[in-house]
């Protein structure tokens, strides 16, 4: 079987770019940097994220919506964090035709400013509230260093949920359902990952707090897939967003914001995929299961009914199955296939219809098993379930082994990976701890926390934390 030229655990970040492009994920040679093209198999694969973000969504009654790509100045500048923060990422529009815009229009780095001063409309009274939306849209911000496809992009395809409540508790329990969200996506995509809290240094621009969804890529550099954020009041009030409450006061609303991106896919393709190309988790395969033939002359027309037969008894469990008729040899078909990362292979030659069995193939393993023909619809369901455990076990193991909780520096030094280390919550120690271990801080850990026989390894006061360390992207 061919593979790729660069091998995963030689050069991951380059083994990472031949993959995207070799399973025709995205098309790099667009004339602007970090705007790729969307090929049809990657933006399939996107979709079917965007179909569990949007079931996750429905069963927790958040509306979709679209606001416009354009937003003008004045309400951009309206919540002076936030403008500080996004100000050099943002691209400009300044004509309309030949005529200078009266004001200058901006394209969304992120909607905020887009949405609240609508939202201070549509919320009059407590009746309104809360407040639930999300959309899935492009959104633009003008990256200067190097881009990497699904990873570091300028034109980005972002997941924003945001929401208004009543008060900061009730927002809270806002953050508890994001949490539970992530935690259930992120499963069904079998991509373990760890919750920091940000550094108030680094939090979302005019946050109150943010918390981080990181997982840990095979190159031992952790990448950040979401972010939730607790806004508190810091935009309703630039924004006046406020309602009134059943005793006829006025209030301003406290709002979250959950965000997410096409850095998923990133993450699928450096975590699972392989030299042979994509392992695709079954929760979003575009094609769970492949079909192939495997004809020799004159018993063509049992082994293409038998495909069928298959096939559509998988179609009505509703699995994504496809029948490769394509009359090329079935070792080529076993390469496209396992390029393209479908999970489980299932071959139907002539000796099987006298065996009375299929033979299944895992993607993930290679592992090959004949099984009844009578039990293998049941059987294929119950592979692709232990298809995405193995994955999620695989992975989980990776992170695990590379979590790192050490008490000096000198021991931080040698692992690789994330490590916690004590921290006595001062903004320098960090910052020089991050240099000293060239990493990056991640945040703290919002669970197990307890640090208090602990000193910080820089200053030696008592710690009041842990601190997350890593080299990200
Ligand atoms: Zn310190």
């Amino acid at each position: 079987m061919p593979e790729t030229k660069i091998k995963k655990n030689e050069d991951f970040n380059e083994w990472y770019n031949e993959i995207v492009e070799l399973a025709e994920l995205c098309d790099k040679r667009y004339p602007i940097k970090g705007m790729n093209v969307w090929r049809p198999y990657g933006w399939k694969l996107m979709n079917h994220v965007d179909r569990l973000i949007r079931d996750e969504m429905e069963k927790t009654s958040h509306h979709e919506v679209y606001f416009p790509l354009l937003i003008p100045e004045s309400l951009f500048k309206k919540e002076e964090e936030h403008i500080e923060g996004f100000g050099s990422e943002v691209y400009w529009i300044t004509h309309a035709g030949e005529n200078e815009l009266e004001e200058r229009w901006l394209l969304r780095p992120t909607s905020e400013t887009a949405m609240y001063p609508v939202f201070s409309l549509w919320i009059r009274s407590h009746a309104d509230l809360p407040l639930k939306t999300f959309q899935i849209v492009n959104t633009f911000r003008y990256e200067t260093k190097q881009t990497r496809a699904f990873i570091r992009v300028r034109e980005i395809h972002f997941f924003e949920a945001h929401t208004c409540h009543e008060d900061f508790k009730d927002a809270e329990k806002q953050i508890e359902e994001d949490k539970a969200i992530a935690n259930r996506l992120f499963k069904r995509l079998c991509l373990p990952f760890i919750f920091s809290k940000r550094p108030d240094w680094d939090k979302f621009a005019g946050a109150f707090y943010t918390i981080s969804i990181d997982v840990l890529m095979p190159s031992w550099r952790t990448l950040q897939l979401g972010s939730i954020h607790q806004y508190r009041d810091n935009f309703s009030k630039p924004y006046g967003i406020s309602y009134e409450t059943e005793d006829g006061k006025h209030t301003y609303v406290h709002q979250t914001t959950y965000g997410m991106s096409e850095r998923i896919l990133g993450a699928l393709v450096g975590i699972h995929s392989d030299n042979k190309g994509l392992v695709i988790p079954p929760a979003v395969a575009p094609t769970q299961v492949i079909i192939i033939p495997v004809i020799f002359k004159g018993k063509e027309e049992k082994v293409l009914e038998l495909c069928d037969m298959i096939c559509k008894k998988l179609m009505d469990e509703d699995v994504r199955v496809v029948a490769d008729k394509r009359d090329i040899t079935p070792g080529s078909k076993y390469y496209d296939w396992e390029l393209k990362g479908v999970p489980l292979r299932v071959e139907i030659g002539p000796k099987d219809i006298e065996k009375k069995q299929i033979v299944l193939v895992r993607r993930d393993t290679g592992k090959k098993k004949a099984v009844s023909q009578e039990s293998a619809v049941k059987t294929i369901k119950e592979e692709l379930v232990t298809i995405s455990k193995n994955l999620c076990d695989n992975a989980k193991k990776f992170l695990d082994e590379n979590m790192h909780r050490v008490h000096s520096i000198e021991e931080a030094k040698d692992k690789k990976g994330i490590v916690e280390l004590p921290w006595c919550k001062s903004e320098d120690c960090a910052l020089e701890i991050e240099n000293i271990l060239d990493g990056n801080t991640i945040g703290e850990p919002i669970e197990d926390v307890e640090c208090k026989d602990y000193s910080c390894p820089l200053c030696g006061k008592t710690a009041e934390t842990w601190m997350r360390y890593a080299k990200t992207y």
